[in-house]
């Protein structure tokens, strides 16, 4: 053999060596990365792509737990919990985001005609879905709806404020907010692609690798499955549903979706609702607001904020705003009708 094949055939292995080493390297950056943890009641669920990707979704973790220190108005020195606690007694100074995140309940408050409504918590409180559901007596449930209006709920430069006996629930945000934190932790660590989920809240961020679309299941109201699937690029997508927080008495189900001008669960003939937008915390207030108002009601709300919807009828039968027409694939509609009631 010459020189000149051995060259050949050395500089061939070299090649392949090369190719074997960026195949390795494109799948170890391919490699997802996943974190489970605990937080708003819910499993965190985190799938982080790329470079740093366990770094971030450490970081994600720990900065959702702090957001939950500082909204939820169960933690004794929340935000939430000191302005609860000083109702009545003027402006209490707050972190920014908290103040801009009751900006966006206060926005979906007002465009939603008070469907959506952050001040829920004493009637909320009374139905207490979260750890002892009951059916509150009409009378008490009167007296607390006097003291649900979002349009009480005051951010001055001085602080947050609320008059006396009312109080603040964000409940319906929570979930988005988490996404919101999340997303913004891969983006600062510049990963290449990243799914948040919290409870019924979802948040895509980056590119899948290889480019495809996220794939987010729409959950079967009436089953384990899913009645399809959306196909998205990077945003956020939140579910409310009837079938989420429930309870029975004397053959009647109830829901943890109040109606805020009854005090009762919200009854529009929806079974859940699935909202898609660019934040997380305006998806999870819409998806609530939409369940309350119904679909036809909520067409003009979505619209106002450049937003997408997919609604399930107590029928079965599913409708999307046209923005999402594509992105749906359904099961066939067969599944979905052999597990409804
Ligand atoms: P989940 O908490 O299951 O993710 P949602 O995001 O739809 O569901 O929020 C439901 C929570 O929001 C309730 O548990 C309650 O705390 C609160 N809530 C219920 N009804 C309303 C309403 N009409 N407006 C604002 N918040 C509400
Ligand atoms: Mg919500």
């Amino acid at each position: 053999m010459g020189k000149k094949k051995y060259a050949l055939i050395a500089g061939g292995l070299v090649c392949l060596a090369l190719f074997g080493a960026l195949y390795y390297l494109q799948g170890e950056r391919d490699k997802p990365y996943t974190l489970s943890t605990f937080a708003m009641g819910s499993y965190i669920q985190q799938t982080v792509y790329g470079k740093g990707g366990e770094e971030a979704a450490a970081q994600a973790a720990q900065e959702i737990g702090a957001l939950e220190n500082r909204i939820s108005w169960r933690r004794e020195h929340s935000d939430i919990a000191l302005l609860n606690a000083s109702a009545g007694n003027g402006p209490v100074p707050m972190d920014p985001a908290t103040e801009s995140l009751l900006e966006t309940a206060l926005e979906v408050g007002e465009k939603s005609g008070g469907a959506f409504d952050v001040t829920i918590a004493p009637v909320s409180r009374l139905w207490d879905f979260d750890e002892n559901p009951r059916l509150p007596e009409t009378g008490e449930l009167a007296a607390a709806r006097a003291l649900v209006d979002y349009r009480q709920l005051a951010l001055t430069p001085q602080g947050v404020s609320l008059p006396e006996g009312m109080a603040v629930d964000l409940g319906a945000a929570g979930k988005g907010a988490a996404c919101d934190k999340a997303l913004a932790v891969y983006r600062e660590a510049g990963l290449a692609g990243g799914v948040a989920a919290a409870g019924g809240s979802v948040g895509l961020y980056g590119k899948k690798p290889g480019g495809s679309l996220w794939q987010v299941s729409v959950r079967d109201p009436w089953g384990a499955g899913s009645v399809g699937v959306l196909a998205l690029e990077e945003g956020f997508v939140s579910t409310s549903g009837s079938y989420e927080k429930t309870f029975q008495q004397d053959g009647v189900t109830y829901h943890h979706l109040i109606d805020p001008k009854t005090g009762y669960p919200a009854e529009s003939g929806l079974v859940s609702v699935t909202v898609c937008s660019g934040s997380g915390a305006l998806s999870d207030c819409l998806s609530t607001a939409c369940f309350v108002l119904g679909e036809e009601k909520s067409l003009p709300l979505l619209e106002s904020f450049s937003a997408q919807a997919l609604f399930i009828h107590e029928d079965g039968s599913i409708a999307c705003t046209p923005g999402l027409e594509e992105a749906f694939t359904p099961h066939s509609p067969g599944d979905l009708a052999a597990d409804k009631p």
